[in-house]
């Protein structure tokens, strides 16, 4: 239960005077981000703020109000190991279960890369292209239509932020999130659940765009593949945070040599399940866009867009599967 100091009327204004070793919440916001910013966490104030909200169960803006009030004890105690484990460089996200994508709320553990702010340009991207509805790619089904597009492959879901997101924007759209990581399948179906798009996100056990197949005459296409796929290069490793290297999932992070492994693998398998028309959307490295638009190139994509995400990096490569429509 959140917990709720009672005021003593009057009792706002000036610190109280409080028992050694009992500090008021203001106080221990202090103490803890002076601990933070020791150890080099990068933001420390926002993340002591964060952690200490998490324990007592308010939101962040209530932290102002409550300054003066004293810390009860089993608050301490737990906000003590809490910043204990930031302090180990564990990100703030795995410690409070939770972190916010495109506005909506996502639980996330260690079994999950955290979602990132840069990710949402992904998404974003993928919204402005399909927002117009389910579009008619492919060729002409059986009874002389063309075969309506309705299936987006998200392949690397991992927590089912980008899947989830796209699926309760897109109300006609049906997701299959995959994932190689049986975990990561497990907290996206937590997100899934949540969000309330069960019925239209199916998770599947599978490596890159291995469980899915070609598009065949008269059977609802997939109209878009989207991918945060891991990107670090081997030689970029050793530079990474901490709180990334040694706490977030190898898995989603390790795209091998050149960091271009698994975009290669995802390229190749989006062409293959693609209909002429279908969009595949990636998410890149810094400094990868231009070798990534010439793998879509040579792989059977028309078209391709580079886009920069909030800091202007190149981020987003959007291109089309080329070919007669
Ligand atoms: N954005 C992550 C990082 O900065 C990498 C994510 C990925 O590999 N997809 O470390």
């Amino acid at each position: 239960m959140p917990w709720s100091p009672t005021r003593k009327p009057g009792s706002s204004g000036a610190p109280r005077s409080t028992e050694p070793g009992r500090p008021t919440v203001g106080q221990a916001l202090d103490l803890a981000t002076a601990r933070l910013r020791a150890t080099g966490v990068p933001e420390p104030r926002a993340d002591a703020a964060v952690l200490l909200a998490w324990v007592l169960g308010v939101p962040r803006a209530r932290l102002a109000v409550l300054r003066d009030d004293p810390l009860p004890p089993e608050i301490q105690a737990r906000f003590g190991a809490a910043v204990a484990r930031r302090e180990a460089r564990e990100p703030a996200a795995y410690i409070t279960g939770e972190r916010e994508f495109f506005s909506l709320p996502f639980y996330v553990d260690r079994r999950v890369l955290i979602p990132r702010p840069e990710t949402e340009c992904l998404v974003e991207a993928v919204l402005q292209r399909l927002q117009g509805g389910p579009p008619a790619v492919g060729s002409p089904g059986p009874t002389g239509e063309a075969a309506g597009g309705g299936w987006l492959v998200d392949a690397g879901t991992g927590s089912g932020a980008v899947a989830v997101t796209l699926a309760s924007r897109l109300p006609w759209l049906r997701v299959l999130a995959v994932d190689l990581s049986a975990g990561a399948l497990a907290v996206a179906r937590r997100n899934v659940e949540r969000h309330g798009v069960g019925g239209r996100v199916r998770l599947v056990q599978a490596d890159a765009l291995e469980a899915v197949g070609a598009p065949a005459d008269g059977e609802p296409s997939v109209t878009a593949v989207v991918s945060n796929p891991p990107y670090v290069a081997r030689a970029e490793w050793a530079g990474l945070p901490p709180e990334v290297r040694d706490h977030e999932p190898r898995l989603a992070l390790d795209g091998g040599g050149d960091g271009l492994v698994v975009v290669r693998r995802v390229a190749a398998g989006a062409a293959r399940v693609l209909p002429p028309g279908g969009w595949l959307a990636l998410e890149v490295g810094a400094g990868q866009a231009p070798a990534v638009a010439d793998i879509l190139r040579e792989g059977g994509f028309g078209k391709v867009e580079v886009l920069p995400d909030l800091a202007g990096i190149p981020r987003v490569v959007v291109a089309r599967r080329s070919g007669p429509a």
